[in-house]
């Protein structure tokens, strides 16, 4: 599904390399998390796959069911089935949350030439699945994140994850401070929209997350480099040990 291929990354303003080679698939079906000290180029490697402003390929390829995703602008890349979570979701004020969902699911229907849901369809279906998310329909018809609580904000992104029914899905949890509900709420959101043709890329600090989001595959990040790839004892390791063994390899 997601292919990376020896990604080297530098600033684009900065002579500083962040990215050193990084080598990356994740299937469909799975959930692969990435682990890493920090300033290892977790958070840059996301946004990297998002199209963020600053950053320039210098190496290397990346992949989504077979498209060159680098070459793509951030809507093209939503429109090819990848969605992004960040610690820090956007506030749109004056723009009703409702209707922001409705415009995003549309212009990505758009960008793949489908026909756009009608509105009758659509309050049908974010009716559902807010139910299933107990969000309550006041949330709804607020503008999008402003004076929404953290847990809140959180609901809110996996209502748009489950919205836009992503191929790929990237989680960039890294030093959130996500508390004990707010990470239940992720990781419950997570576990219920995991399915055989989805992938999720799971990023994180810590491993407390990844006891409620129980991953397939658990790398680690140091340098700008995936130097240790495992199965999810490697997080465990990781909480136990620390990353210092981690930082000599690389
Ligand atoms: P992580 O998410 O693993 O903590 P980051 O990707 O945030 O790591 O950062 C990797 C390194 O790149 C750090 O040394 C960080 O300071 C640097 N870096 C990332 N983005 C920028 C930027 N826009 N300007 C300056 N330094 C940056
Ligand atoms: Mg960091
Ligand atoms: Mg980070």
């Amino acid at each position: 599904m997601l292919d990376i291929k020896n990604l080297h990354v530098k600033l684009e303003d900065e002579d500083k390399q962040i990215l050193k080679g990084v080598d990356l698939t994740v299937e469909a079906g799975k959930v692969h998390a990435i682990m890493g000290p920090n300033g290892s180029g977790k958070s840059t490697l996301s946004y990297v796959l998002s199209g963020r402003e600053g950053y320039e390929v210098t190496d290397g390829s990346a992949t989504l069911l077979g498209e060159d995703i680098l070459e793509l602008e951030p809507e093209e890349r939503a429109a090819a089935g990848m969605f992004l979570a960040f610690q820090y979701p956007v506030e749109i004020p004056g723009v009703g949350n409702m209707t922001f969902l409705r415009s995003a699911v549309n212009a990505q229907r758009k960008a793949r030439g489908e026909e756009e849901m009608s509105s009758s369809e659509f309050l049908k279906v974010i009716r559902e699945k807010a139910k299933d998310l107990k969000i309550d329909q006041d949330m709804l018809k607020r503008p999008v994140n402003v004076g929404f609580s953290g847990g809140e904000k959180k609901r809110n992104e996996i209502l748009q994850m489950a919205m836009l029914e992503p191929k790929l899905c990237i989680l960039d949890e890294t030093d959130s401070g996500l508390d004990v509900d707010a990470m239940k709420l992720v990781s419950d959101g997570v576990n219920a929209l995991r399915s055989p043709d989805r992938g999720f890329l799971v990023i994180t600090h810590y491993q407390r997350l990844l006891d409620h989001i129980v991953p397939d595959v658990v790398h680690i990040m140091s340098d700008g480099r995936i130097v240790k790839t495992g199965g999810p004892e490697l997080a465990r390791e990781v909480e136990a040990n620390g990353y210092a063994e981690f930082k000599e390899t690389a």
